[in-house]
């Protein structure tokens, strides 16, 4: 594990990247900047990045479809700076791999307190890709929890229902981990706000509810078959009892 955090920003406009720069600078991470999709895709695999901006409006290839590619090759935190509200809830239903959204214009603040509660969550091996994980299976010891057929490891991160492994996003991973962390209770969307997305995000319901209906579909739960995750109406979640 390196001491020094590593942050790409990806930016077209020279001052908000200056204004990235500077605050991520500010929090102790070593900044690179690219100014196009392209050149960040190059940057990101060339450092590693532990965290990743990425604006939407970039010059060359649109920044949903760099997300996707960041995605692709990185387990790095991924901030999408985008120009309106309007474009993440568009955002929120692509499930292009984001952790985060902000919107411009944004303070220094702002952006401050969304990298620390990212990095608030546990994370798997920094600055590593996916395809370690392998590795640190056979050294490290899991926490795996099981419920039914399906089967968290809490520390590889790794969830598979009846063998086969599920793509859960981070924040979809912390969701499931926080309920199986009480398999029984109702967990409150402000619960859940505040456990996996960190105080400064209590009010924002809607957010618990799309991630929790990527969850559930991903988990192949239906409006009707409600076979992992129910809704207590008006209240929130609870897991539904193993089979
Ligand atoms: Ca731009």
């Amino acid at each position: 594990m390196t001491d020094t955090r590593v942050a790409v920003v990806v930016e077209d406009d020279a001052d908000i990247g200056l204004l990235l720069r500077e605050v991520l600078e500010m929090a102790g991470f070593t900044v690179h900047r690219a100014s196009t999709g392209k050149e960040g895709v190059r940057l990101v695999q060339a450092v590693t990045p532990d965290l990743v901006t990425l604006d939407l409006g970039l010059p060359d290839v649109d920044g949903i479809t760099v997300c996707r590619a960041i995605r692709a090759i990185t387990d790095a935190y991924v901030i999408m700076i985008t120009a309106s509200t309007d474009e993440i809830d568009r955002l929120l239903g692509l499930e292009i791999g984001a952790d985060d959204f902000v919107n411009k214009p944004f303070s220094p603040r702002e952006i401050q307190a969304r990298v620390a509660a990212l990095f608030r969550r546990p994370r798997r091996i920094p600055g590593q890709p996916s395809a370690d994980r392998t590795a640190s299976l056979q050294v490290d010891e899991h926490r795996v929890v099981s419920h039914g057929d399906l089967e968290v490891d809490l520390d590889g991160r790794i969830v598979t229902l009846a063998g086969q492994e599920l793509p859960l996003t981070r924040i979809e991973f912390d969701l499931l981990a926080t309920m199986l962390g009480g398999p029984r209770r109702v967990w409150t969307r402000e619960t859940l706000l505040r456990t996996v997305w960190g105080a400064q995000w209590i009010g924002d319901d809607h957010l618990v509810e799309v991630h929790v209906g990527n969850l559930r579909r991903k988990l192949g739960d239906d409006a009707r078959t409600a076979r992992w995750i129910r809704t207590v109406r008006g209240v929130g979640y609870r897991l539904a009892p193993a089979a």
